[in-house]
């Protein structure tokens, strides 16, 4: 047996080990679902047969998604997770290669690179905005451009005008909007006018459902109905599906949640306002190279490198967590001092 050369350019996925107290490295919810919303959840898979493969097209949970949003679930992909859709998003397109802004998330490369496509980065310019014209001009043999509005990891909402010079190409343009909940922009308007948006949303981040995996997008219906050619037939269990349909009842509560960490964000970034960058999502860019200062004393925040160098991303957590951090990055800041 042979493991191709090309399997061996993927890193391995690492697993921290070790005891620490406070996780604010992978941008989840930090309030897990209450007692109540679980007992509905389960009450209602309590009607599911367990032995039957779930709705091919998962069709229940895209008739919700249509109806919190009021569109047609024709115009609705759901994935398990919102990975799942970037994957087939990289492959359903006509052209050369995909175009992504770095410092950005890492999936678009990742998805590109499995599946052989080449990738062609148009980097951010100052303040982490995007290069509209730049990214128009190579969109012309693109297949897909990639852009995060709000954007992991710098936090920041793209310009509705950056934008409407990419969507003016005509080229399919994936508006990542997995943060989006956290800022009180969307891009969702702008569907009516653009066939060629895809709005990619998730259930990880504001909805609190990390661990269940259930992402979704709003598009056109030939974008949708490319998407479920090529799908794997039944990725979204039933679990998955029940949990994010009731979960979309609940909205009362995502909303709570979002006030609370808007709050807390602002909270943190007021104390580190010189090393921090404004976020628009449940995260905050920092610049203060303190992965390891945090991590000796249990707090686990994502370290960054290439155009990031000497960053950290800090996801905002419960007020005593933040309390903690907000400690512990004082006598950093105090101590060792910024780079
Ligand atoms: C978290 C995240 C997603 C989606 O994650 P899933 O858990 O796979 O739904 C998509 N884009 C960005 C930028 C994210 O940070």
């Amino acid at each position: 047996m042979r493991i191709k050369e090309f399997v061996k350019t993927f890193r391995p996925y690492k697993v921290l080990e070790g005891n620490y107290r406070i996780w604010l490295d992978k941008n989840e919810n930090p309030f897990d679902l209450p007692l109540e919303i679980k007992e509905e959840i389960f009450k209602e898979l309590k009607k599911v047969p367990f032995n039957r493969y779930p709705h091919i097209t998962s069709m229940p949970l895209r008739e919700a998604i249509a109806e919190f949003y009021g569109v047609s679930p024709k115009n609705v992909a759901v994935g398990n997770g919102g990975d799942e859709l970037l994957n087939y998003l990289t492959r359903i397109f006509d052209g050369n290669y995909v175009v992504t802004t770095p410092p950005t998330f890492a999936m678009y490369n990742f998805y590109a690179r499995l599946n052989g496509i080449p990738v062609v980065e148009v980097p951010l310019k100052r303040g982490f905005i995007i290069d509209g014209e730049k990214i128009a001009e190579k969109a012309q043999k693109a297949c897909v451009v990639f852009i995060a509005s709000p954007n992991n990891p710098t936090g920041n909402v793209q310009p509705r005008e950056e934008i409407l010079k990419v969507l003016d190409t005509g080229v399919p343009v994936v508006i990542d909007e997995a943060y989006a909940e956290f800022s009180e922009k969307s891009y969702i308007d702008l569907l009516d006018e653009y066939e060629n948006l895809i709005i990619l949303r998730t259930f990880s981040k504001a909805f609190g459902l990390a661990g269940i995996r259930a992402g979704y997008l709003l598009a056109s219906e030939s974008v949708v109905d490319a998407l479920y050619r090529i799908k794997s037939p039944f990725s979204l269990n039933v679990l998955t599906m029940t949990a994010a349909r009731v979960m979309l009842n609940h909205y009362d509560l995502v909303k709570q949640n979002i006030n609370y960490i808007v709050k807390e964000r602002e909270r943190i970034y007021q104390e580190f306002k010189e090393y921090t960058y404004p976020s628009e999502a449940n995260f905050l860019l920092m610049k203060l190279d303190a992965y390891e200062f945090l991590l000796e004393r249990g707090i686990v925040v994502r370290k960054l490198d290439g155009l990031l160098k000497g960053h950290i991303r800090v996801t905002v957590g419960k007020k005593e967590e933040n309390d903690e951090l907000i400690k512990a990055l004082k006598e950093f800041v105090e101590n060792v001092g910024d780079i």
